[in-house]
């Protein structure tokens, strides 16, 4: 069998993602891999797939016990023989699990790293008796010092490659930082190893950061049209998760908090009842999440912001491993940075202190971006990305830029007669000319007292931290920050400088599944799938994932063979459940006269050449966006079907296909009616391109932005045109 029938067989999966055929094949060929994938990007296939393909067994170290028993669930019902052995079993579950090694009766074996290399452990001689042909290591990155997640027991791992050296080792992590790479590969003592490093883009999540105000209100707002999808929610202490958890339960939210003070019997209760959907939200410290293959999980939000940016990606990346649209919310307030310094204290320690402080900054200034967020983490983790990634709210906000000189003078001058002494609080009331008791007597004598009455204090707090960003203003990094003049600040105060601003104007959207499923249908499968999972005693999601159920409630499957080409039925799954699926989808298409829609659906083989951004190399990627909303546009579909099929707003694919009108292959005709051009060429002529608001205010409503950048970009074709002709 090659590995891509196993993959069909035994995954139900038609195509192999990022990197993992090559993964595979060198495993196969006896070669030990260092595998980079970000979470969710599908790591635990690269070794289970020749685990099923090879003669033998396969030992997987990984380090969370509740990880173990969700793998060896999803394998088994996989049809894939698995188990793991560890403490938190009885004697006799032990003794059985012994029992089918000896007899050939199991291909992967998952193990903690005490379990292997404890020091009355006779495990590993036991081992050395079985046939082994793999070597797994899950979360490989906890063997260094340099990583965030430094576990000591992983340092026994270091003499792995002594006792089998002629068994392949992988190890595989979602941490990429050279050092920490490095550090893996020296440790592990791997021979001649394939290092992987695949794109860490999730491009399924929306990325998102919200300054810090009435955090649960903003979270309510947040949670409104999420009630029925999955969660979780970070918090920084442990306290803080049970009031949050509580008060989303007063909200009639089905929340459970976790975090690592509970008893054992509750932190297994509560997360067991958010595996299987009875609980829908997790609200967590960071002990929640690592092993958490659930695949279903639509949202993740930080009420705090975390320590580092692997933290961060590596929880984020929790959300929507199925594939499906997901979004990650944070919520920032530079005091919890300030808060956040003194934990990033390693006691007697100067050299690691320096490097979490370092980091710390750099999670900071992730919040605080005015550019695309997803480039920058890309950028973090030494990945090139495209400027505009059209999914995290820098990219979703139509930013117009306008000569913000008055308004730095005043806030430059309010900081200046304030002696700079006070704090963004003051500052926008003292300049508000807010009448409140705490601002002194003294200042409200002022001249600046009240000169920016007219601007909102959501707009000054937008506009002191752009000036922040700009270097015009800056904030001490005391317990009680405080707004201080730069070198910068006098050009602009004297009227020698001037200063552009950010109006912002959030074109919010929710990320939704936009393929056409019938949502009644989808309703009544999960049933079915509920059904299943309670008799298998399993959560649903490792019965099959939601992508696979939106797939049939788009596709409408009538027989075995047709449910055969949906993404995720293997021959195994096909078997155990697939009748009683159809029973379900056959029994509504009825009812309803549908008919199978199978043949709308591209053939799975044929779909690696449409949307699969992930799949490219990173150089290739950086205008793929674009040029998939063009090929869309040209195959007929119009400006709010692709929007709806790619989940990205309307104002976004007018973008993207304006690109084209610039480059010459669309003509703007095909984007503007002809009768509009005249009066938006005549507005940008009088007015200039650099700014859409102006045009779009004196253009009226009857003329979207879509349509005014479209000309823009084919005045811009037309001026090139003029001044080639001129040198001719
Ligand atoms: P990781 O361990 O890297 O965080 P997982 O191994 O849990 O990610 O994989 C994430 C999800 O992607 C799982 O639901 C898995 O079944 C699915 N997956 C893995 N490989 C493929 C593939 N080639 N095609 C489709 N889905 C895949
Ligand atoms: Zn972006």
């Amino acid at each position: 069998m090659t590995p891509l029938q196993a993959l069909q067989k035994y995954f139900g999966y038609s195509e192999f993602r990022l990197q993992q055929e090559d993964i595979i094949n060198n495993i196969l060929n006896k070669r030990d891999v260092l595998a980079l994938m970000p979470t969710g990007g599908g790591k635990s296939l690269c070794y289970q797939l020749p685990a099923v393909l090879l003669d033998g067994l396969t030992i997987v170290i990984s380090p969370l016990i509740a990880l173990m028993k969700d793998q060896v669930d999803s394998l088994n019902v996989a049809g894939i023989p698995a188990a793991f052995y560890n403490s938190a079993q009885s004697l006799d579950e032990q003794s059985q699990v012994i029992s089918k090694l000896n007899n050939n009766q199991i291909k992967l074996l998952y193990l903690a790293p005490e379990r292997l290399f404890g020091t009355e452990s006779k495990l590993i001689s036991f081992l050395k008796t079985l046939p082994v042909v793999q070597i797994a290591i899950d979360e490989a990155h906890c063997i260094s010092q340099w990583g965030h997640d430094f576990r000591p027991e992983y340092l026994m791992l270091a003499g792995l490659k002594k006792k089998f050296p002629d068994v392949p080792v992988i190890a595989l992590t979602a941490t990429a930082d050279k050092l920490t790479q490095k550090d893996i590969l020296d440790k592990l003592a791997l021979h001649n190893p394939a290092v992987f490093v695949s794109s860490f883009n999730r491009a399924n999540i929306t990325y998102r950061v919200l300054p810090k105000r009435n955090s649960f209100d903003q979270l309510l707002d947040f949670l409104d049209n999420r009630r029925d999808e999955s969660g979780i929610i970070y918090c920084l202490s442990r306290k803080s998760t049970e009031a949050l958890a509580a008060d989303l339960k007063a909200e009639g939210y089905l929340a459970e908090a976790y975090h690592a003070g509970l008893d054992n019997a509750t932190k297994a209760c509560n997360q067991e009842a958010f595996l299987r959907d009875d609980v829908k939200i997790v609200v967590a410290t960071i002990a929640f999440g690592m092993g958490i293959n659930k695949s279903n999980v639509r949202y993740v939000v930080h009420m705090d912001m975390p320590k580092n940016i692997e933290g961060y990606y590596q929880e984020t990346g929790r959300a929507g491993r199925d594939g499906l649209p997901s979004g990650a919310l944070l919520f920032f307030s530079p005091g919890d940075a300030i808060k956040l310094k003194e934990f990033a204290k390693v006691n007697d320690n100067p050299e690691q202190t320096q490097i979490m402080l370092n980091k710390l900054n750099d999670m900071v200034h992730y919040c605080q971006l005015p550019t695309c967020r997803r480039k920058f983490l890309l950028n973090y983790f030494d990945e090139q990305a495209p400027d505009n990634c059209g999914a995290c709210d820098v990219c979703l906000s139509e930013f117009t830029r306008f000569d913000g000189t008055l308004i730095a003078q005043k806030a430059l001058s309010a900081v200046s007669r304030l002696n700079q002494r006070f704090g963004s609080g003051y500052v926008i009331d003292f300049l508000r000319g807010s009448s409140s008791e705490k601002i002194r007597e003294e200042h409200k004598q002022l001249k600046t007292y009240g000169v920016g009455a007219d601007i909102s204090k959501a707009d000054w707090m937008r506009y002191l931290r752009e000036l922040v960003a700009l270097g015009y203003l800056q904030i001490t990094e005391d317990i009680y920050p405080v707004l201080k003049l730069t070198e910068k600040s006098n050009p602009v105060l004297k009227g020698e400088q001037k200063v552009e601003l950010i109006a912002s104007q959030i074109i919010e959207e929710r990320e939704k599944i936009e393929l056409p499923f019938d949502t009644a249908l989808l309703d009544l499968i999960k049933n079915t799938r509920r059904n299943m999972a309670q008799l298998e005693n399993v959560p649903a999601y490792i019965i099959v994932s939601d992508a696979t159920l939106v797939e049939i409630a788009t596709y409408l499957p009538q027989s075995l063979n047709e449910l055969r080409l949906i993404s995720g039925f293997g021959d195994i799954k096909l078997a155990r459940y697939g009748r009683e699926f159809l029973a379900t989808v056959n029994n509504y298409c009825k009812q309803h006269g549908f008919v199978s829609k199978m043949d709308q659906k591209s053939r799975k083989r044929e779909r690696k050449s449409r949307v699969s951004k992930s799949d490219m190399p990173a150089t290739m990627r950086s205008n793929d966006t674009r040029l998939v909303s063009f090929e869309l546009f040209r195959s007929g579909k119009n400006i709010n079907e692709i929007a709806a099929e790619r989940s990205l707003s309307p104002t976004t694919i007018e973008g993207h296909l304006s690109h084209f009108v610039q480059t010459g292959e669309l003509d703007v005709l095909a984007l503007v009616a002809e009768a509009k051009i005249p009066a938006i060429k005549d507005a940008i002529e009088s007015y200039g391109a650099d700014r859409l608001a102006p045009l779009k205010e004196v253009l009226s409503d009857n003329y979207t932005y879509g349509e005014i950048k479209a000309v823009v970009a084919w005045m811009s074709v037309e001026s090139r045109n003029k001044s080639q002709d001129k040198t001719k």
